[in-house]
C-alpha cells in the first residue's frame, strides 16, 4: 500500500476536532486510540455531552443538557489539531510519499484491470486499486462520477474561529444567535478554548451563491467586523469577541451536494469529505471519515478480497456508507439551523429543546462491526465470497 500525500508534510490545519463515541470506537478497534491515549492526559477521555445556552439571555443556565444522564459510551475527546501528526508520527508511515499531488486517475492503457495515478510532478504510480481520501476539492472524485465535478457547493456559512483562554472546561457549549451560533470547547484541560462562530444566511439555498471565481475559502478579518456581526448578543459573548486576537480567520464553508450516488466505480472508491463534505455543526465530518476507513480496512484486508473481486467489494462499501454518510450530513444542516433559531419548525427555546433532544443518538450509536458483517454476509449470498460451511 502507498499513501500519496500533496503537502510536504502531514501539518495541523485550523484549531481543534472534535471526536464523538462513534469515531472514538473505530479509533479503538483501529488500534489508534491505544498511541493517542499515551500522548494526552487519560481524563481527556470524557463525555462528549454539549451544554446549549442562550445568546441574547444573561442568564448562564443552560437551556439544554446533552446527554441529561451521561454513560460511558458517550465518552468522545476534544483533539488539538497537533495530535493527528503527533499519532501519525507514532505509526509507520514508511509507506507516505509527500508533495505528491494527484492531478487524474486514469485506466492503465496495457492492463484494464490496474489504474494509473497521474501526480502534477509529471510521474506516475500504478494500482490495483485507488482509494481517494483527498478532501473536499477531490482529485479522484471525477472519475467516480464519470463526469466533471461541480458539487462543490459554499453552504452560504461564514465561521470565524480563533484559540483563547475561557473557562468551560467540564463541557462544550452552544451558544445560540439569530442566525449566528457559537461551539467553544476545551483542549489539553482547558489550556485551550476553541471558539467556532457561525454566521449564515439561511435566504440562500445551498448551492444558489458561489464565491466569486478563485476567491479564498480562507481570509482574515477584523476583530471590530467580529464583533458588528454578532452585535446584540449577550455580554459573555461579547467580552469573547474583545478577548480575540486582532484578525480572526473567516473560512467560507462549503459542502458536497447533491449527494453522490455513489462512492465507487470500477477499482476506485472515494472515503472522507472525499466522498460526502459536510457541514461541521455534529462535530462528525472526521468521524464519517474514520467509518468508511475502518469499513474498507476491514474489506480490503479480509482473505476473500482478491484483484478479481475487488470491484464487488468496493461496491458494497458504497452500498452500506453512501445512506449512513448522507444521514450524517442531513443531520448536520438541520443542527445547524436549530442552533441558529433558524429551523422551519419554530424556535421558541421549547423548540430548540424538543429538536435537539436525542439528535446525535443516530450519529453516536452505531456498530460499524454489523457493517461489516452485513457487507460479508452480502457478498456471500452474491457468490463472491464462499458461503460459509457450518
Ligand atoms: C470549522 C470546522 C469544524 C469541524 N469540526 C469537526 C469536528 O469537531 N469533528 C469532526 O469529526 N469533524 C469536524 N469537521 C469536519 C472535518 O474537518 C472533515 O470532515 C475532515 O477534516 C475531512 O478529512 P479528510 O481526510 O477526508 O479530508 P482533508 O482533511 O481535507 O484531508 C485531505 C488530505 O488530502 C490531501 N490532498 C488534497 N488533494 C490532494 C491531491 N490532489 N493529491 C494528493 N493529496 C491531496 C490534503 O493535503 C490533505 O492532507 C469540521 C470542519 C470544519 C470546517
Amino acid at each position: 500500500m502507498n499513501l500519496f500525500e500533496a503537502a510536504p508534510a502531514f501539518s495541523e490545519i485550523g484549531a481543534g476536532i472534535g471526536c464523538g463515541p462513534n469515531a472514538i470506537s473505530v479509533l479503538k478497534k483501529l488500534g489508534i486510540l491505544e498511541h493517542l491515549m499515551k500522548l494526552i492526559d487519560p481524563s481527556e477521555l470524557r463525555d462528549r455531552g454539549f451544554r446549549f445556552y442562550d445568546g441574547f439571555s444573561e442568564s448562564v443556565e443552560p437551556i439544554l443538557a446533552y446527554p441529561t444522564v451521561p454513560e460511558e459510551k458517550d465518552q468522545g475527546l476534544a483533539l488539538h489539531s497537533r495530535l493527528p501528526r503527533r499519532i501519525i508520527g507514532a505509526l509507520d508511515a514508511s509507506s507516505a510519499h509527500f508533495n505528491k499531488r494527484a492531478t487524474a486517475v486514469t485506466e492503465s492503457p496495457t492492463n484494464p484491470k490496474r489504474l494509473v495515478i497521474h501526480f502534477q510532478d509529471g510521474t506516475t504510480h500504478e494500482a490495483d486499486v485507488v482509494l481517494g481520501a483527498d478532501g473536499i476539492k477531490s482529485t479522484v472524485r471525477p472519475y467516480v462520477l464519470g463526469h466533471k465535478d461541480d458539487r462543490v457547493k459554499f453552504a452560504n456559512t461564514k465561521l470565524k474561529a480563533a484559540g483563547f483562554k475561557y473557562d468551560i472546561s467540564e463541557y462544550p457549549a452552544s451558544v445560540s444567535g439569530n442566525s449566528k451560533h457559537f461551539i467553544l470547547f476545551a483542549i489539553k484541560n482547558a489550556s485551550i478554548i476553541n471558539v467556532v462562530a457561525f454566521d449564515a444566511r439561511y435566504d440562500i439555498e445551498i448551492g444558489d451563491q458561489s464565491l466569486p471565481e478563485g476567491a479564498p475559502w480562507v481570509e482574515s478579518v477584523t476583530k471590530n467586523e467580529m464583533k458588528a456581526a454578532y452585535k446584540g448578543m449577550n455580554s459573555s459573548i461579547m467580552a469573547l469577541l474583545e478577548c480575540m486576537p486582532e484578525t480572526p480567520s473567516k473560512w467560507s464553508v462549503h459542502v458536497l451536494a447533491p449527494p453522490l450516488e455513489s462512492y465507487a466505480k470500477g477499482r476506485v472508491a472515494l472515503l472522507g469529505d472525499a466522498a460526502h463534505a459536510m457541514l461541521p455543526h455534529w462535530g462528525a465530518g472526521a468521524g464519517q471519515g474514520l467509518e468508511d476507513a475502518y469499513l474498507l480496512v476491514r474489506l480490503l484486508s479480509d482473505p476473500e478480497t482478491d484483484v478479481d473481486n475487488v470491484e464487488e467489494v468496493l461496491q458494497e462499501y458504497s452500498r452500506i456508507r453512501q445512506p449512513r454518510a448522507q444521514m450524517v450530513w442531513e443531520g448536520s444542516r438541520r443542527s445547524g439551523r436549530i442552533y441558529d433559531l433558524s429551523h422551519p419548525d419554530g424556535n421558541t427555546y421549547d423548540d430548540v429543546r424538543n429538536n435537539l433532544k436525542d439528535m446525535y443518538a443516530p450519529v453516536w450509536y452505531h456498530n460499524m462491526d454489523d457493517d461489516v458483517d452485513e457487507v460479508v454476509n452480502e457478498l456471500r449470498k452474491k457468490g463472491v465470497f464462499k458461503a460459509m460451511t457450518s
